[in-house]
């Protein structure tokens, strides 16, 4: 039976895009948040992905930028396309869509990216940024960013003298969703596939934060009665109760399971998925403030 509040990802993500969109009507004429979207090779998902941001992009009222590279290019020519959009003032936000192919070197190209421009908030510098507490000052990658305002919307801001464990430490995901509960006071956690005995640490979390690409790996006796569960994960399953061939999405935790003991969680699709995209949108018109030497809105 299921008990937890669904926490509607989709819905607080329409809030943001309609944020985003007043904050992108304050600048004009002067300034149009401008957002490149760059993806080499022809990977479905990646395509997928790159085009739903370039549509969501244009839906804001931004300049929105599309460059399609073929698979086998070099990586000076995308170190050089980077460099020219680094100094193109109409573009705010640069995004290279991940994974590249095999001879270029994906950390270079992120570190080539201008910090100020770095809406993903891969580089080094907002990497530092977060690391150190300078949230304010940072770009604040876009899955955790998502994931800390579903939780806050149900823990408020202060997370002080609660425990959260997040499962799986990638750069991107896992680990500056620890920087950020830790910044908001949470105590952290931070497991991974060398964790020992797992499902009693996650058992220890009011914060349970599954990041693993693994479906429905957590199971719902691994989750704290009145636990607040995010589930990012994004895992294709077949679904032959569907029809031949047919396949559904799945989080990391087994959604129904967890409902049952959990006090609040987030649904795979309709959770962090969308509120990913949103806190894209609204990481390029915060860089497109900042050029403009304007606060940023909140
Ligand atoms: P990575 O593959 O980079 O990292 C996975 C992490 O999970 C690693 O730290 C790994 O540990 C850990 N892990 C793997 N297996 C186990 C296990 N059996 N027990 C404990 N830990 C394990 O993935 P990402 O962080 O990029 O993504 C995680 C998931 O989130 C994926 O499903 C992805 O699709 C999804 N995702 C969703 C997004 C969204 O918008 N909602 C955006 C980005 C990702 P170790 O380090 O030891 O190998």
């Amino acid at each position: 039976m299921t008990t937890a509040t669904r926490i509607d990802g989709k819905a607080m993500a329409a809030g943001i895009i309609e944020t985003v969109k007043a904050a992108t009507a304050a600048l004009a004429p002067h300034t149009v948040p401008g957002l490149a979207v760059v993806i080499v090779g022809e990977d479905p998902a990646s395509q997928v992905y790159v085009g739903s941001k370039a549509r969501m992009a244009e839906d804001c009222g931004f300049h929105s930028v599309k460059h399609v590279l073929p698979a086998e290019t070099a990586e000076a020519d995308l170190l050089a396309l980077i460099a020219d959009l680094n100094a193109d003032a109409a573009i705010h936000g640069i995004l290279v869509q991940l994974p590249l192919p095999p001879q270029i070197d994906a950390n270079r190209v992120i570190q080539t990216i201008d910090a100020d421009k770095d809406v993903d908030g891969f580089h080094l510098l907002n990497v530092g940024r977060l690391g150190t507490g300078a949230i304010d000052a940072a770009f604040v990658p876009c899955t955790p960013a998502g994931s800390m305002l579903m939780l806050r919307k149900i823990l408020g801001d202060d997370l002080s003298g609660k425990t959260a464990v997040v499962v799986g430490r990638s750069n991107i995901v896992g680990k500056p969703m620890a920087q950020l509960l830790l910044a908001a006071n949470a105590t952290v956690t931070i497991a991974h596939s060398r964790t020992k005995d797992l499902a009693a640490v996650c058992r220890g979390a009011d914060i349970l934060v599954a990041a693993v690409g693994r479906p429905e790996m957590i199971r719902g006796d691994w989750v704290k009665e009145g636990a607040v569960v995010i589930d990012v994960g994004i895992n294709r399953v077949d679904a032959p109760e569907r029809g031949t061939g047919k396949t559904r999405l799945v989080g990391d935790v087994a959604y129904e399971e967890a409902a049952a003991r959990a006090a609040a969680i987030t649904p795979v699709p309709g959770g962090v998925g969308p509120m990913t995209i949103a806190m894209l949108m609204a990481n390029t018109v915060t860089a497109a403030y900042r050029a403009a030497g304007k606060a940023a809105p909140r």
